[in-house]
């Protein structure tokens, strides 16, 4: 039973708001900038396949979107969720549990079809947390550009799995409230055959932010964010966690090691590998709460 990475494309944003105080001259390495001072990012998603169900971390951005939007955040759909879903055989219909670490829409977007709000993985249960869902539903001014009607409106008629706090959502499948860069976001955590699959969301968009400094601003409770990444890096440095970066443009895969500073690095895996590692249900008693809090 697998665990993969899929991708729904990638798109950009404004590199000084991903970064938040960082200064320009610190990351624009790592994360360069175009003629808009926008910078790439991926949008990586899992497939699990626990054997009985097929669950999706995260659905990407979606699809049906205006052109003045998918120009503003330069979407590039060459591949999508859907399609590379089909390279598998896996028919959208199949997926019976869909979990995004937040309702922002390039999070959440990818569950409906934008143009006529029709809901992509029509069987999939939405795993979210209820602060998240009442954040969406009456968003703070500060978050109102990510939260959009156009895919959340036909999210009230989807099944949705509202939780509060941690939770194991299957056997080997467990989220875990993080708070930081919205009050409701949650990280997602995968029992794996050799160690821990940790997916962090907007917490560590991509290898420059393993730094625990390196917040963006979009990020409502930023003290939050950087507690919640220094335990998460902690543990995930001790136990030889495998992280899956969500808008890490190149090699989202890998592991955290800490350098000869004692910073933390990201060592990506070194092929682009479409399989993150195999899916072990039956060890997951090692997955308990010490995992995170
Ligand atoms: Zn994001």
């Amino acid at each position: 039973m697998k665990i993969q990475l899929l991708s729904d494309g990638t798109f950009k944003l404004d590199g000084g708001a991903m970064h938040g105080v960082v200064p320009h001259a610190l990351w624009e390495k790592q994360n360069p900038t175009d003629e808009k001072n926008r910078i790439l990012l991926g949008l990586n998603c899992l497939l699990v396949d626990t054997g009985r169900e097929k669950v999706l971390v995260e659905p990407g951005i979606g699809m049906g979107h205006s052109e003045k939007f998918s120009s503003i955040f330069c979407i590039d759909k060459k591949r999508t969720l859907l399609s590379e879903l089909a390279n598998l055989k896996v028919s959208p219909s199949e997926i019976s549990y869909v979990i995004p670490t937040h309702l922002h829409f390039d999070h959440a977007g990818g569950l409906v079809d934008w143009s006529n709000g029709k809901l992509l993985f029509p069987k999939a249960r939405i795993v979210v947390q209820e602060l998240e869902w009442k954040a969406a539903m009456n968003p703070h001014p500060k978050n109102q550009a990510s939260y959009l009607p156009e895919f959340l409106e036909p999210l009230k008629k989807a099944t949705l799995e509202l939780i509060n706090g941690d939770k194991e959502i299957l056997p080997g499948i467990r989220v875990s409230l993080t708070g930081g860069h919205t009050h409701g976001h949650q990280a997602v955590f995968l029992q794996g055959e050799k160690n821990l699959v940790a997916y962090p969301g907007d917490l560590i968009p991509t290898a420059a932010h393993v730094n625990p400094l390196w917040t963006m601003a979009y990020d409502v409770e930023p003290e939050q964010s950087i507690s919640m990444k220094k335990v998460l890096l902690k543990q995930g440095v001790l136990e030889k966690w495998t992280f899956v970066l969500v808008h890490d443009p190149r090699k989202p895969v890998g592991e955290v090691v800490l350098d000869e500073k004692e910073r933390y690095e990201f060592k990506a895996h070194p092929s682009e590998m479409s399989s993150v590692g195999t899916f072990h249900p039956e060890r997951s008693e090692g997955l308990s709460r010490k995992s995170t809090t």
